[in-house]
């Protein structure tokens, strides 16, 4: 095993890892960062620190492939900080996944952390392989082989991963029993979004598209839209998506439109969402039902509605798009779906954006709780973690919402300004080793 550690001094004086490209998501954050610094007026020394992650691994994931070959696969993990406590985030498996990809990730993770009030840090790691190409017995292998090369950044103490893009359950499973059977006990705390019966939450799988919920039932409450009248668009009808429309109809709203990698489906009179996710349970997309009229991914996001929850991938709003938009809110379900060149033009038309970082934080605030659960070793029922979800996101809303009023900033600004300041003052209270 190769293993390149570089820690947080050694890298002090390299430059920002992002490209500039404005239709980069991390680009995007990026300028948002530097915006909210701006704005608290962040030392330049406090700045350089909270730019540059705290460490970087780099290890070679050697396996015998099923045909007897020896394939050497690369894994990365790269915590941003640990400032308010372990650090968290996903572990995707992508063939072109990158170091300055991990990275800009590790430090998205740290500033959800701090805008949904959990104690942790922000992390990110990653396998450059092709899940589709990999059988079940060699994935496994990928998986327990990446975890022992990195026992000594993973733990419930230090560092805890999860899934992300091409992971799941069943790989979170494997890390856990990896790193159990070199503890020689069985350490659950480890990783989370582990399936129920080895110490998974209930709720974890309605979570994010809980809290998208939540975070558009405040806002409408702001901007005085009746969720019983609010006629909502949702792009992406995955994990995600799917929730966030479910729910939101339960609340009284009507769900207009729906669309997924098959297209858009528009009905004004309301679509039948319990119906459109039995369908996709069974059909594996909306491919071929007539939930609505087909219309483009792009019609529907120019739809006259109140709520368009974008819940399917980075960059869907842009500069080009976002002067057609006829919404009054927009909901961020997935991960930086508008790009930082639409932010303007939306604030001009007086739009209210609910940032991706605060938007669907609700996956990790489970997340969170799961890893409390495992370490009272005492389960909660789903009443309890949608209770304390739903308060969660709710005074995460509100710092978010009186931050960006203090500051005259949008919502988006005023999440990064409240979840920089805070880890900036945390840093500042512990001072700096060394
Ligand atoms: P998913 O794979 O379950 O669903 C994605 C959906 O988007 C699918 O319906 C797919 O068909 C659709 N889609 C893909 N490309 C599309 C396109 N060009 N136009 C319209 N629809 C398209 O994924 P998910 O877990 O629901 O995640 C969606 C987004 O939310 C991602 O950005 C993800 O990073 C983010 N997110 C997810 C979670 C979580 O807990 N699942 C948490 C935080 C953020």
């Amino acid at each position: 095993m190769q293993e390149k550690v570089k820690n947080k001094m050694e890298h002090y004086e390299e430059p920002a890892p992002y490209k500039k490209d404005v239709d980069n998501p991390y680009e995007s954050m990026m300028a948002r960062f530097d915006k909210a610094a701006e704005l608290l007026n962040l030392e330049k020394g406090v700045y350089e620190y909270l730019k540059t992650p705290m460490k970087q691994v780099i290890v070679s994931i050697p396996i015998q492939m099923d045909n007897g070959e020896i394939k050497v696969f690369e894994g990365y993990r790269v915590i941003h900080d640990n400032i308010l406590g372990p650090s968290k985030g996903g572990i995707r498996y992508s063939p072109d996944v990158t170091l300055d990809e991990v990275k800009a990730l590790a430090s998205w993770m740290t500033w959800k952390c701090a805008v949904a009030n959990i104690p942790f840090g922000g992390a990110k790691g990653a396998v450059k392989c092709d899940p589709s190409k990999l059988s079940r017995v060699e994935l496994e292998k990928i998986t327990r082989r990446y975890t022992a090369n990195m026992l000594s950044v993973f733990g419930p103490d230090t560092d805890i991963p999860a899934p992300d893009m091409n992971t799941n359950e069943q790989i979170m499973a494997w890390i856990m029993d990896t790193y159990s059977m070199h503890a020689q006990k069985t350490v659950t705390d480890v990783v989370t979004g582990k399936p129920l019966i080895i110490g998974g939450s209930l709720g974890r799988f309605e979570a994010t598209g809980r809290g998208v919920m939540i975070t558009s039932m405040e806002a409408m409450r702001k901007l005085k839209i009746n969720p019983k009248d609010a006629r909502v668009v949702v792009q992406g009808f995955g994990n995600v998506g799917s929730v966030s429309a479910d729910l939101l109809k339960k609340r009284g709203s009507r769900v207009i439109g729906i669309s997924d990698i098959s297209g858009g489906y528009y009905n004004k009179m309301g679509i039948d969402i319990e119906a459109a996710i039995k369908y996709v349970r069974q059909n594996r997309s909306l491919e071929g039902s007539d939930f609505g009229d087909k219309i483009s991914n792009e019609e529907l996001l120019e739809l006259e509605c109140d709520v368009l929850v974008p819940a399917a991938k980075e960059d869907q709003i842009d500069q080009h798009n976002a002067p057609k938009l006829k919404t009054k809110l927009i909901v961020e379900g997935a991960n930086g779906p508008t790009s930082s060149d639409a932010d303007d033009i939306l604030q001009d038309m007086g739009i209210m954006v609910v940032p991706d970082i605060l938007a669907n934080a609700g996956g990790v605030t489970v997340s969170y709780f799961e890893w409390v659960q495992n370490r009272l070793g005492y389960y909660w029922d789903i009443d309890d973690v949608n209770r304390r979800h739903d308060r969660m996101m709710r005074e995460a809303f509100q710092n978010v919402y009186e931050t960006a009023s203090e500051y005259k900033s949008t919502l988006r600004i005023g999440a990064y300004t409240f979840a920089i300041d805070k880890v900036a003052r945390t840093l500042k209270i512990r001072g700096i080793y060394g």
